[in-house]
């Protein structure tokens, strides 16, 4: 049986260990502060935004959730970001995104402060980024590189391939295997022969958004698959297929009205990878672990820790 890359184990292990810093800051007279800005009343984004205050509340993180109706304008925007970048008991402003059409996202996270900036999206954070300068780091990439390390994955001088090239989980992750030294490639809707040059993955990272779309033919013997997607199938037949008809996930959907499913066909990845990242309990539960370390980071560059 290939090793199971355990998601919810790791981040108790990060969130264990980010509780003694955050009293530590405490003890200093400041607790880190995180501001969430959610717009309009997107039930999926809720949910990750209640996730992400429910972890500020468990470690002791100040957060705040700002909800401003989806009608809001890019001005009006921009003025939440510099109240909360002019506040010093904020450390951390999150957007979530994406954003209702008539704002322009690209102007409003170039707005949030580079230092506050626990996205790391900034124009600055992705520069820091490519230079492998220290500067918050896209939550989900570093999320996969704890996942790597923490597993006993070596990284240096592996092939790594990564399938998708988006600036949140495609190029940041690429970016990051390469400074763990490994040799990558990046994919996309363009690549040729694109289950070929998968199958030269030792480190194979599955972020495209298509369910199951990485099938055994994709993955080389013995690789280490890393699933990052996160689709909600809402039709049955596809769900039937895809779990080879699994009583337990069919009732599931009757249940739900859909089954979250990754990148990565489930049954193939066990029969063929030698480590991988589940859907659900994989990628998922380290992206939030890491916006705390983000946040945490910048309470302590700010109150002069480190
Ligand atoms: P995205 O912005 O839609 O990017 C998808 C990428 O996949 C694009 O680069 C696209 O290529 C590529 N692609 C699409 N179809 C392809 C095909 N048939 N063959 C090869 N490449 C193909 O998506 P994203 O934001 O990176 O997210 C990817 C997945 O990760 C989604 O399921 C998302 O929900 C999930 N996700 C999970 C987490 C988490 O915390 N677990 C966090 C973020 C994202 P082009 O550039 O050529 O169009």
């Amino acid at each position: 049986m290939p090793q199971i890359l355990d998601g919810n184990r790791v981040r108790d292990e990060i969130k264990s260990e980010l509780k003694p810093r955050v009293d530590a800051l405490i003890a200093r007279g400041r607790a880190p502060g995180l501001a969430v800005v959610l717009v309009g009343d997107d039930p999926a984004s809720a949910i990750y935004v209640r996730n992400k205050i429910k972890t500020c509340h468990d470690l002791g993180i100040y957060s705040e959730s700002i909800t401003p109706p989806a009608s809001i304008s890019t001005a009006e925007m921009l003025a939440i970001v510099e109240a909360l970048n002019a506040r010093p008991e904020i450390d951390g402003i999150l957007v979530q995104v994406p954003l209702p059409s008539q704002i322009d996202t690209k102007r409003i996270l170039s707005a949030i402060a580079p230092a506050k900036d626990v996205d790391g999206f900034h124009p600055c954070n992705v520069g820091a980024l490519v230079a492998n300068l220290p500067a918050p780091r896209a939550c989900t990439p570093a999320g996969i590189i704890q996942l790597l390390k923490r597993g006993g994955i070596a990284i240096a001088g592996r092939r790594a391939v990564v399938v998708g090239r988006s600036d949140i989980v495609g190029k940041p992750v690429a970016m990051l295997l390469l400074h763990e030294h490994a040799t990558v490639t990046i994919c996309h809707s363009k690549t040729r022969d694109l289950a070929a040059v998968c199958r030269e993955a030792e480190i194979l990272v599955a972020a495209i958004g298509r369910p199951a779309m990485i099938t055994g033919d994709f993955i080389r013997p013995g690789a280490t698959v890393v699933d990052v997607g996160s689709n909600y199938v809402a039709d049955r037949d596809l769900v039937a297929r895809i779990f080879r008809n699994s009583p337990e996930k069919l009732a599931a959907f009757d249940r739900k009205g859909n089954v979250l499913v990754g990148d990565v066909d489930p049954f193939d990845v066990v029969e063929r990878a030698g480590a991988y990242t589940p859907v659900p309990g994989g990628v998922g539960p380290l992206t939030i672990a890491m916006l705390m370390v983000n946040t945490v980071a910048s309470a302590e560059r700010s109150s002069g820790v480190c």
